[in-house]
């Protein structure tokens, strides 16, 4: 994109010829949805037979489309939150909506007991996309998570000579990775593993973003370095620069492993295709979910060369749907949107777009913003209120955001949201942090 076309971009939300969400959002902004008093009912009555394992927002989503969606009384909002990036691609894009209906016409679950057709384009698509060769096709994100934590404790053992049973990766304070307990087992957020012990031995954790901390943690035993390139649910705590060059030269020097989890933060997020592709560097396993389902299914995957990847052996590990034919066909397609960098040079114009925007707010009611792509933590002044209090105000406002560790609230668009929608919720938020 030419500096032209990014400001012709950051001023009317399109550039000619290049329209990712044409006819997929409006650009008509809502009218501003009545007070909370008047949406049906508290979080607890709408979902009385949900356990409560969430405390959702107290609006109730029946539609949804680009970057907007609707709730049951017809209201509008606009979605900065892109279900943590899995609607990265938009609510719905009809591309995807597309490959799943072609798809459901054919087969949707064939188990991996048999090949499907679907499978070996989506994994040579994705390959290709990662620049390696194989890729073992899960669910969720937490399963991709777990998949790397057994392809590196193998590959400890078979390749490297680890002593059986005392392999050991490294991680950092402030990850999050996901919800089995072996994950939890690493996460130092209490309310992630209080109450669910015991817990995996194996990883040891270390301060994030220092490299050093990292090469010092690392013993004959370790088998891997498993990292966020941004932490997300931290708050997009970025790294500092270098710090992904420096980790990757220390896997490279002590014959670790470098897994790099960009569940959310992968897959145009950011501006790029990868976080990692910030620093210019190449993990040994990529850890792949959100987005990769195309805003529609859970599909994610662990990605590597054949000396890593390839460890692995049938029978060893699995999934009843994963590398299904339904997911195959989506995975696929999401991925060939992201092949054009279309999807990543719009993360990017639009992320410096909103750079700016929230820069403004630094010393009038925000602390702190960190943003990359088109992703951004924003810490909320604590006399402005909680991050909760400013995400239902948002609501109120017709603002979709999501709270994190108290003063934080996290801003993730769908990437085909246009300037003017996101200029829009930022006046929003002006007028919520004006109180
Ligand atoms: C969301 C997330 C996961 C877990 O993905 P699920 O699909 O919820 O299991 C893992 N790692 C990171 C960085 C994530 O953001």
């Amino acid at each position: 994109m030419t500096p032209e076309q990014v400001r012709e971009f950051a001023e009317h939300g399109t550039i000619s010829g290049q329209d990712p969400d044409a006819g997929t959002t409006g650009a008509v902004v809502p009218e501003r949805p009545s007070s909370r008093s008047a949406r049906s009912g508290t979080a607890e009555r709408v979902e009385g037979h949900v356990a409560r394992n969430y405390a959702p927002l107290d609006v109730t989503i029946a539609r949804g489309e680009g970057a907007w969606v609707t709730d049951v009384e017809g209201k509008r909002y606009l979605d900065l939150l892109a279900a943590y990036s899995a609607v990265n691609f938009g609510h719905r894009h009809p591309a995807l909506v597309a490959a799943l209906e072609e798809q459901l016409g054919r087969v949707a679950l064939t188990s991996r007991a048999f090949r499907n057709d679907r499978l070996e384009p989506f994994a040579a698509a994705l390959a290709r996309l990662c620049g390696k060769d194989l890729v073992l096709p899960m669910n969720t994100g937490a399963e991709a998570v777990e998949t790397g934590i057994k392809v590196a404790r193998a590959w400890g053992y078979r390749v490297k000579g680890v002593r059986p049973d005392a392999a050991r990766i490294v991680v950092a304070h402030g990850n999050f990775h996901g919800r089995t307990t072996t994950i939890v087992g690493f996460s130092d957020d209490e309310s992630a593993r209080d109450g669910f012990g015991p817990f995996t031995p194996g990883f040891d954790a270390v301060p994030y973003g220092d490299a050093e901390a990292i090469a010092a943690a690392i013993t004959d035993d370790t088998v891997a370095v498993l990292i966020e390139p941004i932490q997300g649910e931290s708050g997009v705590i970025i790294p500092p620069e270098g710090f992904l060059r420096r980790v990757r030269e220390i896997c490279d020097e002590r014959n670790v492993l470098f897994i790099a989890d960009e569940i959310q933060s992968g897959l145009g997020r950011v501006g790029e295709t990868f976080a990692c592709d910030r620093e210019g560097v190449v993990p040994d396993l990529y850890l792949l979910g959100k987005a990769l389902g195309g805003g529609i299914l859970p599909v994610s995957a662990v990605v590597g060369n054949e000396d890593v990847l390839g460890v692995i052996r049938p029978g060893e590990h699995g999934s009843t749907f994963g590398g299904n034919p339904l997911a195959a066909a989506v995975g696929l397609r999401a991925v060939e949107m992201l092949e054009s960098g279309e999807f990543q040079e719009r993360a990017r114009a639009l992320g410096a777009h909103l750079r700016e925007g929230l820069e403004a707010f630094l010393g009038h009611g925000v602390t702190e913003v960190r943003v990359a792509g088109l992703w951004a933590g924003v810490d909320i002044d604590p006399s402005r209120g909680t991050g909760r209090e400013i995400a239902e105000k948002l609501l109120d406002r017709g603002v979709l955001v999501k709270d994190t560790h108290g003063q934080t609230i996290r801003i993730a668009p769908p990437i085909v949201v246009r300037a003017t929608e996101l200029d829009w919720a930022l006046e929003q938020l002006r007028v919520v942090l004006a109180g």
